[in-house]
């Protein structure tokens, strides 16, 4: 009997732990509710709701091939102890995990295993390509994306693997799974779900993403990211089947999923700080009004308060966005980036330590082949530019409804501007030359002192 130990892996197709263990003996498919995890102070509502409806999935799939999911709550070496006991196994099976969190669980719960006398085995099956199995030509580890993509491209990517057909009972009750509980609209759970919207998005968007991807109006990125964070699509199943399509521009997006993986395995340290030391002392604002007005979605800014009213009710934000949104923070109002960070962790169905952690340096100019830092995205071009019939911020900002397009990106502009929505909360120049003043003058030595406008 092995036990097969899900985390942010709820699926049963080309799940190499469960493979494995299935081609070895009897399986015990288990998950532990552990308190660490869902009681972090930025675990966020919505992602446990969908953690919860997947757990639900994950059972009706194992049910589906004559097993159960067996869950237990509490320290995850106590629970599977209790689980090798009940069951007879002597070995625990899963899939590694990159976060700094998850690595240190899973040293404690080896060392608690081995004390046992059961053996603790971490396959991967997470990312594409494995963290550790790119190397520059000098042998080195990539920093620099474009690259690492071209590296990543050139190799052959593992073939996904199909779930086991069938598995043995093994008479192990479970506690009830929670029911899901969340202020948002949750996406249908399990992985039949997640590949058949992997199936309709090749079919209705395929070798339209590129130019699609960028218009937060419509349908043109796949919505997948909750379910490749939650492990409930395989990387590898995405990649294969988008890639036989020719998608190579979506791709390449999974590319980045793994690229922040790698530097995430690499470089921990940056979970909790800049990668670009310079920035870990960064004299931010403090100024807890700018920060409650950007998080509730009233800047004044429409494309700013679109993107996070669309993130407070639907629990996704639009990737174009999601980058304006970050820009503005961190440089129109000067607010530390690691606020933004937890502020989008607490509320996205697919947040995620190192795609989040990656979004927010790279955004802010501190991070991995980050923008450079003089890059400050105009929230009212880039609306005008994105969203140019105004669908978007009309649809999460209804204050704007009856504005012209030009007067809904700008509505202070406006003959009768709205009377219910706020006043842009800083002149952008204002805002832009108080962040690039204070960045040259704090960087000074440690960054190319080059502030040009970009966009
Ligand atoms: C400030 C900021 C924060 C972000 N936080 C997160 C986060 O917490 N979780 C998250 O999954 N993504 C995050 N992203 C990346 C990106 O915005 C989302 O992955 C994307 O919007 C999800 O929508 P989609 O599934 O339709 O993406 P698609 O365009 O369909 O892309 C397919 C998949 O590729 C991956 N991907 C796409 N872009 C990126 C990227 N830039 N970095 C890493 N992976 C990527 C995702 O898994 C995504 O589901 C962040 C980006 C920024 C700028």
């Amino acid at each position: 009997m092995i036990l097969v130990w899900h985390r942010a892996d709820l699926r049963t197709h080309d799940h190499p732990a469960l493979h494995a263990a299935a081609a070895r003996g009897n399986v015990l498919p288990c998950f532990v509710l552990d308190p660490n995890l869902l009681n972090m102070p930025y675990s966020g509502q919505p992602r446990i709701a969908f953690l919860y409806s997947n757990l639900h999935a994950l059972n009706a799939s194992y049910q589906a091939i004559g097993s159960s999911l067996a869950v237990r709550a509490g320290q995850p070496e106590d629970a599977l102890l209790e689980l090798a006991r009940l069951s007879g196994a002597t070995a625990v099976y899963a899939l590694r995990s990159y976060e700094p969190i998850g690595r240190a669980r899973d040293e404690r719960v080896r060392v608690a295993l081995q004390s046992s006398g059961i053996e603790f085995k971490l396959l991967d099956g997470d990312c594409i390509l494995e963290p550790g199995s790119l190397k520059t030509l000098s042998g080195g580890s990539y920093r620099v994306f474009t690259p690492f993509w071209r590296n990543w491209a050139a190799q052959t990517h593992p073939d996904p693997l199909p779930a086991p057909r069938t598995l043995e009972p093994h008479g192990i009750t479970s506690l009830e799974i929670p029911a899901p509980v969340a202020a948002v609209p949750l996406p249908e759970a399990g992985e039949g779900a997640a590949l058949e919207r992997l199936s309709s998005f090749i079919r209705t968007v395929g070798l339209h993403y590129d130019a699609w991807r960028n218009l937060p109006a419509i349908m043109g990125t796949s919505h997948l990211s909750m379910y490749l964070h939650l492990g409930i699509l395989s990387p590898r199943v995405a990649a294969a089947r988008a890639g036989a399509a020719g998608m190579t521009a979506w791709v390449r997006e999974l590319c980045w999923r793994d690229y922040y993986r790698h530097i995430l395995w690499d470089e921990p340290q940056i979970a909790a700080s800049a990668y670009k030391p310079a920035w870990n002392d960064f004299p931010w604002r403090d100024a807890p009004d700018d920060l409650t007005a950007w998080t509730t979605g009233n800047t004044g800014y429409p494309i700013v308060d679109a993107g996070m009213r669309q993130m407070l009710t639907t629990g996704w934000m639009h990737n174009r966005v999601r980058m304006i949104v970050a820009s503005f923070m961190t440089k129109h109002l000067m607010l530390d980036y690691r606020t933004g960070e937890a502020v989008f962790n607490e509320h996205l169905l697919d947040g995620d330590m190192a795609a989040n952690n990656g979004g927010w340096q790279w955004v802010t100019g501190c991070g991995v082949d980050a923008a450079p830092y003089f890059r400050v995205f105009n929230p009212v071009t880039q609306g005008e530019k994105f969203d140019a019939d105004a669908k978007y911020i009309k649809l999460y900002v209804p204050e704007l409804e009856g504005l012209s397009v030009r007067e809904a990106h700008q509505p202070w502009t406006a003959l009768r501007p709205p009377k219910n929505y706020a006043d842009p909360i800083v002149p952008l120049g204002v805002g832009r030359d108080r962040f690039l003043e204070t960045a040259k003058r704090h960087l000074k030595g440690a960054e190319p002192l080059e502030p040009r406008l970009l966009e």
